[in-house]
């Protein structure tokens, strides 16, 4: 690998072009044990993964070996696979219905862990893409809210692929804006942590971060390409 590239560079790099608050998830999904392990040593702390086959056995050969860890999950979510990614994860951006949630806040329950979470909306018509519309999510608020094993922090949202900057920029400010809406009918105690906004990714992340994203999700521009 060359020197400029390696991954701690790559780190220190984005660390410096980011406003301080915003937070950076390092995407591992597609990198090796000994990947995450270099960005570790880096100082990296919190990794997403989207597949959960992946994920299990990689978080597994990390546990020992880099304590600390904060794991997230990034990828949609599956009825089948809601228990097992809510032993694995402490963080989940992809929750996209209702159903969804109502499945996830049971097995938290049952498995007395209360997973971070955030919705997953989607904002723009997008065949590969799932997520609440703005309807779905502002009137299904009230259910979600009382789903008492979840702790909501925000919203999550994806870009279709091929927008100018503008379009980007109108795109993640739409996603800021209806988080704003969406704390306003939150009772307090809940609209306190109701903060985080899950936006960018190696190719959108500065437009993303111009329009208030908190949390950016970057594999690529760290670990190279998959
Ligand atoms: C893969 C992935 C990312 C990271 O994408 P890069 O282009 O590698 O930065 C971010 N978010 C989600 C949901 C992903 O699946």
């Amino acid at each position: 690998m060359d020197n400029d590239l390696t991954i701690a560079n790559c780190l220190e790099a984005l660390r410096h072009r980011l406003p301080p608050g915003v937070t950076l998830l390092a995407v591992s999904k597609g990198q090796s044990p000994e990947d995450v392990e270099q960005a570790y040593a880096a100082g990296q702390r919190r990794f997403g993964e989207s597949r959960l086959q992946e994920a299990e056995p990689k978080i597994r050969a990390l546990r020992q070996r880099c304590p600390g860890l904060e794991w997230h999950f990034i990828g949609q979510l599956q009825a089948n696979k809601v228990r097992p990614v809510a032993r694995a994860f402490v963080w989940i951006h992809s929750l996209d219905r209702l159903g969804l949630a109502q499945r996830l806040d049971r097995i938290a329950g049952d498995e007395g862990c209360c997973p971070q979470v955030l919705l997953q909306v989607k904002l723009r018509p997008d065949p590969n893409k799932v997520g609440f519309s703005p309807e779905q999510v502002t009137s299904q608020l009230p259910m979600l809210m009382h789903l008492s094993h979840l702790k909501l922090r925000g919203l999550m949202t994806m870009a279709p692929l091929g927008l100018e900057r503008e379009q980007l920029h109108r795109l993640f400010s739409d996603c800021r804006q209806l988080a704003q809406q969406l704390r306003s009918h939150l009772p307090s105690a809940v609209a306190r942590d109701f903060n985080q906004l899950s936006m960018g990714m190696s190719r959108d992340w500065p437009q993303a971060v111009a329009a208030g994203s908190t949390i950016v999700r970057i594999g690529s521009d760290i670990f190279g390409s998959r």
